[in-house]
């Protein structure tokens, strides 16, 4: 752990310094707030809730402020993801203008922290090479304490396992926390999303439908959730889609035996599309 986090553990606190951990919902971050419950037991940890959550998604966080003995904050932007549509003229989030993470996700947060000197503790792992952004704010310090105590995915799995806590149940079908309708959702997992929550599916094509309605009005401009195709399209072509599905997850079982179910998901995910996840929305 680094300096600053390892003193922190050891000594107390100064009262004017904040430790804050940010939950996704994903298994990383869960198992991160198991892990630092006991070392840093003034820790708050927060949710950014876009309000467009996973049903799956909010049943884990009960199931972890359980495991906590502490509540988790629930970071709510005052306006929600259809006002800032608006003022994005109907422009649908992608990964080149990616309006809702910054609205949505890092405007609550700095606001509930404020100006308070504060260390956010970060769930990338020991096995992963990436960075994590959370604030550019120079009162916000980012700590990594699974990279720093070598903690890996197979780490984080037995902590969640000893803790009771196990995966969201998401994992069953989509590898990532974030919104129903996020647009770094691979094309399975779109399908996924139709077979499991049909009404939020409708909800996504929905947008879909008025953003498109509104644009062509305009100016003849379309927005997709998922690229080069509507949901519509997507889901007309869902027997292609999950055929190449399969043979991905075969495929990734193949590699290595006994794989459980997450990795398998995910390295078959990853053969189908390998679009970079939102780092802010799932870790
Ligand atoms: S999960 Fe996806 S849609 Fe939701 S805020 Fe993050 S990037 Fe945007």
């Amino acid at each position: 752990m680094s300096e600053t986090a390892s003193n922190a553990t050891i000594d107390a606190p100064k009262p004017a310094v904040r430790h804050v951990m940010g939950i996704s919902g994903g298994k990383d971050s869960s198992a991160l707030a198991i892990y630092m419950r006991n070392r840093i037991p003034e820790m708050e940890y927060f949710f950014c809730d876009t309000g467009s959550e996973l049903p799956e998604t909010y049943e884990y966080l009960d199931r972890l402020e359980t495991a906590l003995g502490k509540p988790i904050a629930r970071l709510n932007n005052d306006r929600d993801f259809d006002h800032w549509l608006w003022v994005y003229q109907g422009a649908l989030p992608s990964p080149q203008m990616r309006w809702c993470t910054k609205t949505l996700k890092i405007k609550p947060l700095e606001e509930w922290i404020g100006d308070a000197e504060t260390l956010s503790y970060v769930a990338i792992r020991a096995d992963e090479h990436r960075d994590g952004y959370i604030s550019h704010k120079p009162n916000i310090h980012a700590v990594y304490p699974f990279k720093e105590d070598g903690i890996d995915k197979e780490g984080v799995m037995r902590i969640l396992d000893e803790a009771g806590v196990g995966l969201p149940k998401y994992y069953d079908w989509r590898t990532r926390s974030g919104c129903y309708f996020c647009f770094f959702q691979r094309k399975a997992e779109w399908v996924g999303l139709a077979d499991r929550h049909p009404d939020l599916f409708e909800k996504a094509v929905a947008y879909e439908d008025k953003v498109n309605y509104e644009a062509q009005a305009m100016e003849g401009r379309q927005y997709t959730w998922t690229a080069k195709e509507t949901l519509r399209e997507l889901i007309g072509r869902r027997e292609e889609i999950m055929e190449k599905h399969k043979e991905s997850m075969e495929k990734a079982a193949s590699r290595r035996k006994n794989l459980p179910l997450i990795d398998v998901l995910g390295d078959a995910l990853d053969d189908d599309d390998d679009t970079a996840a939102c780092m802010v929305c799932t870790l």
